[in-house]
């Protein structure tokens, strides 16, 4: 496997970090993670802004513009003959002596590598079960920050519960999946949480709603409650590696029809419909 570890792409053992690197020591960084569909990355350059974005508000500032960035990433999928699978790239603010408080002048460090193709098809077809865990993050949950905690205790709990995700809930309000984005469908509607401080707001939900507002179907970006959820006629969740995964029972209560829905059934069709035509080379 090749590494792309600043300007460098290396073989997997050549590439070496620094202990004193504050990603390792503080998970002071972000990072970002792109599907990679017959060797095409979907969406990269979404999520490079958002990484942009990410850096800025946690105070690191890029020098390297956006396109270049995408132009090495499209170098290590080739030398990496990639087909799919997914690309993962971390950027941390850079390596200087264990102190909380940091120098401006650090250089970033960029890492980037692929990850193994895990099909998704099963799930996708038969449904997941997932439990709800509190929500007790921090306040700034649009920062996709390498500090995954919370993010860690709550989808290994999923795990040992033979789960597939944690469904967050903070004050009574769904906010998101541990690793996901979730939604719900009531009556035709489909309803999520606003992309405001207290989620990340996912690539692949962006990708949906800009779906939705093509076909011009009905939606709503409005908060809801746990009651509402273990009410609601479909659950689904959607991240890059998962796409559009229907769930099918929450904290062992199983839904009505005990499969995917219609309606989640239709927008799994209609995302996978816009990934081959942007993926097409
Ligand atoms: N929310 C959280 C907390 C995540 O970690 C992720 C993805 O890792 C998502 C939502 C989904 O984001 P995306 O669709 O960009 O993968």
């Amino acid at each position: 496997m090749k590494v792309l570890l600043n300007d460098e792409i290396l073989e997997r053992n050549e590439a070496k970090v620094d202990i004193e690197d504050r990603g390792y020591q503080f998970g002071d960084g972000v990072y970002e993670v792109v599907n990679i569909y017959d060797g095409v990355p979907f969406t990269l350059k979404e999520h490079i802004a958002r990484l942009y974005r990410s850096a800025k508000e946690i105070g690191i500032l890029l020098n390297e513009q956006p396109e270049q960035l995408c132009n090495r990433l499209l170098e290590l999928i080739k030398a990496n003959n990639m087909t799919n699978g997914g690309l993962y790239l971390q950027i941390s603010r850079g390596v200087f002596n264990r102190t909380h408080h940091y120098d401006q002048t650090l250089t970033p460090q960029l890492v980037a590598y692929p990850l193994p193709y895990k099909s998704v098809q099963d799930a996708q077809t038969n449904g997941v079960e997932a439990i709800t865990a509190e929500d007790l993050r921090w306040l700034r949950c649009d920062i996709k920050s390498l500090n995954l905690l919370y993010n860690i205790m709550v989808k290994q709990k999923a795990s040992e519960a033979g789960a597939f995700e944690s469904i967050l809930i903070r004050d009574g309000i769904v906010t998101e999946g541990s690793s996901s984005n979730i939604f719900i469908v009531k009556d035709g509607i489909l309803r999520t949480h606003p992309a405001n401080n207290l989620i990340l707001n996912g690539i692949t939900r962006r990708k949906l709603l800009e779906i939705m507002d093509a076909n011009g179907w009905d939606y709503k970006i409005q908060p809801f409650h746990k009651e509402e959820l273990m009410e609601a006629d479909e659950v689904f969740l959607t991240s890059t590696t998962s796409e559009v995964m229907p769930i099918i029972k929450i904290d062992g209560v199983t839904f009505s029809q005990a499969k995917p829905g219609p309606y989640t059934s239709k927008f799994q069709a209609a995302f996978r419909e816009a990934v081959k035509s942007e993926t097409k080379t």
